[in-house]
């Protein structure tokens, strides 16, 4: 398949404003791809040779894309740095300087090499290793037309901007290989086991929808994590599970999904990513606590291992460097709490009820000082659930995650369901706890913060329609060092026009890529004549806005933007504060 076809694709998505559009594209696209290529299309589609959880990135800097692109056009790198300063982007300074020259190539590039291409650039580490990966990007550059320099470019720098979401590829899967968006839910579920969507695009040309299906969980694959919905009122909480729930502790820590086979550990973050190398030691204590092969989930936080306390969740931000030393092993403890199982032996267990889960994990985990089960409590009454709460809250905790006991408590992966509920600290407040709110767009700033943005536009997500809907307009809470880090991180997101999957009536003045997730206080939650949120949903011609919105201080780089508080999160909140007025 050409490549061209690709880039032609990439070209399109960075004009469309329109999320539906987007999906057609992807399934023409799709519908166009040999069988044998369609887990290489729908990673380069996200600009990626793998799934994420594989961590393979490319590692090539825009300095040595610029070398490249000067060896292979016989221009000076100045001259392509003055490229970049006009257009404000490498690859518009790619194609245009391709186009100047009248670059035009004997061969015709194709996905296969490119791929393979990008992969051996991945793989290439170690010493003489950038001289290396620069050669064989050039072999690319070499066969390339104006546009396909452009997404080449954009691609091997990891700034494709063009932000296709997972909901977006499942649904076009579905469309292009079995004709029913419906299908998309069996896609979803094979995806929730695997983390791998190239994976089960796969399965799905070579073995349709009934082999999707048949797909299981694998050690070395991450689960896609289950979550909590939130609940203000124990009495409600206790309602919705049936008059009965296992209250846990919340810890305030770091999730990690641990995938054990003998002596090999890997432990995936929240947001799936490899982080086996930051904790040796607790790699160590689970070698001593914990069987031969499974996949299980615990909350890793500092401990102080003279009283067993548990310290605030900043000293655990010290434990995410590159390299975890001896000095962070001493200084900065770690504990495990484990709370749930979902493969045992050989066994898939996320199919069998909570207590079964919780009664298999007692049984095979030896506790010591720094392994040990969430500290749970079957309750049944508000009294317990509300004292239970302050014993959590006395202990370092964040408040309690509810579980359901009832026979139907799978461990539902990759979902935010009523089968967990959370109950913190910050629902005693006014607005019930903070909101994990997606960048979108940034306002200009005004006097001393001239240069900078003055606030940012935050949005939240709603998964059915895959889009963000704008929430508040955030402009406090932010240090001078805020501002800085902040304007770095936003700066290769910037696109020219508002993303496609970005609901807003406000027009900002500079677009983002969603991307960055910022945890955002506020006093409430209102009924808003210019906010996306839930429009319609309470009100007609109307949408939720957040009140007084602060940004605490916390980036939320553990969260994707699809893992940013959904739409209905955000109107139960606000029906919660209803009541909880009354
Ligand atoms: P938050 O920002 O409140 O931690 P979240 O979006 O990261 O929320 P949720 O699923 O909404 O995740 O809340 C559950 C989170 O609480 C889990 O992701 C996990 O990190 C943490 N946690 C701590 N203790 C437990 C426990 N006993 N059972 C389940 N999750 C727990």
């Amino acid at each position: 398949m050409e490549y061209r076809k690709l880039a032609e694709f990439y070209d399109f998505l960075e004009k469309t404003t329109s999320r539906i559009e987007m999906t057609n594209a992807l399934v023409k696209l799709f519908q166009e791809t040999p069988k044998e290529i369609v887990d290489k299309v729908v990673y380069l589609s996200i600009g990626r040779i793998a799934p994420e959880y594989t961590g393979l990135d490319y590692n090539f800097s825009e300095k040595s894309a610029i070398k490249a692109l000067s060896k292979v056009l016989g221009v000076s790198e100045h001259e392509i740095q003055k490229k970049i300063i006009e257009t404000g982007d490498l690859g518009d300074a790619g194609k245009l300087l391709y186009e100047e020259k009248g670059v035009k190539p004997k061969e015709k590039l194709t996905v296969e090499e490119v791929y393979s291409t990008l992969k051996k650039i991945a793989e290439t580490t170690g010493y003489g290793s950038t001289k290396k990966k620069m050669e064989l990007f050039i072999t690319l550059l070499q066969k390339a037309s104006p546009l396909e320099v452009k997404f080449l470019l954009r691609t091997i720098v990891e700034r494709l901007r063009l932000g296709i979401g997972d909901n977006t590829i499942m649904d076009a899967l579905a469309i292009a290989y079995t004709g029913k968006k419906e299908n998309r839910e069996i896609i979803e579920r094979a995806y929730n086991l695997t983390s791998d969507l190239g994976y089960v695009a796969s399965v799905l040309v070579e073995e349709g929808i009934e082999g999707v299906k048949k797909i299981k969980i694998e050690i070395g694959r991450p689960i896609r994590p289950m979550l909590a919905e939130r609940m203000a009122i124990p009495s409600f909480i206790l309602q919705k599970l049936g008059g009965k729930a296992g209250a846990e502790y919340k810890y305030d820590g770091e999730r990690i999904q641990v995938h054990r086979k003998g002596d090999r550990f890997i432990l995936f973050s929240r947001r799936l990513e490899n982080i086996t190398h930051q904790f040796p030691d607790l790699i160590e204590f689970l070698k001593e606590s914990t069987p031969d092969e499974y996949i299980l989930e615990l909350e890793a936080v500092v401990i102080d291992p003279s009283s067993g306390a548990i310290r605030p969740f900043q000293d655990l931000m010290n434990r995410r460097v590159k390299y975890v030393t001896r000095f962070h092993i001493m200084m900065y403890p770690i504990a495990g709490f484990l709370f749930d199982i979902m493969y045992l032996n050989g066994e898939d267990l996320t199919m069998k009820p909570y207590p079964e889960r919780r009664k298999i994990l007692e049984e095979v985990v030896k506790t010591t000082d720094r392994i040990n089960l969430a500290t749970r409590k079957v309750v049944d009454n508000v009294e317990d659930l509300e004292s239970f709460f302050l014993e959590a809250i006395e202990n370092g905790c964040e408040g309690l995650v509810c579980k359901s006991l009832r026979k139907d408590s799978i461990y539902q992966a990759g979902k935010r369901g009523f089968l967990w509920i959370k109950y913190k600290r910050d629902y005693k407040s006014h607005l019930a706890d903070t909101l994990d709110l997606v960048v979108v767009g940034a306002f200009y700033g005004k006097g001393q913060r001239t240069g900078y943005f003055g606030s940012l536009l935050m949005a939240c997500y709603d998964p059915e329609t895959d889009q963000f809907k704008t929430v508040c307009k955030v402009g406090t809470g932010f240090t001078e060092d805020d501002f800085k880090k902040l304007d770095e991180l936003l700066k290769p997101h910037e696109i020219d026009h508002k993303h496609p999957r970005v609901n807003s009536i406000l027009t900002a003045d500079i677009w983002y890529e969603p991307y960055l997730v910022l945890e955002i206080a506020g006093a409430e939650l209102t009924l808003s004549p210019v906010h996306t949120c839930g429009w319609d949903k309470i009100k007609l011609n109307r949408g939720l806005g957040l009140r007084f919105p602060r940004f605490t201080g916390r980036y939320r780089f553990d969260k994707k933007p699809e893992d940013a508080t959904t739409e209905k999160e955000i109107i139960e909140m606000y029906k919660n504060q209803l009541q909880i007025r009354v």
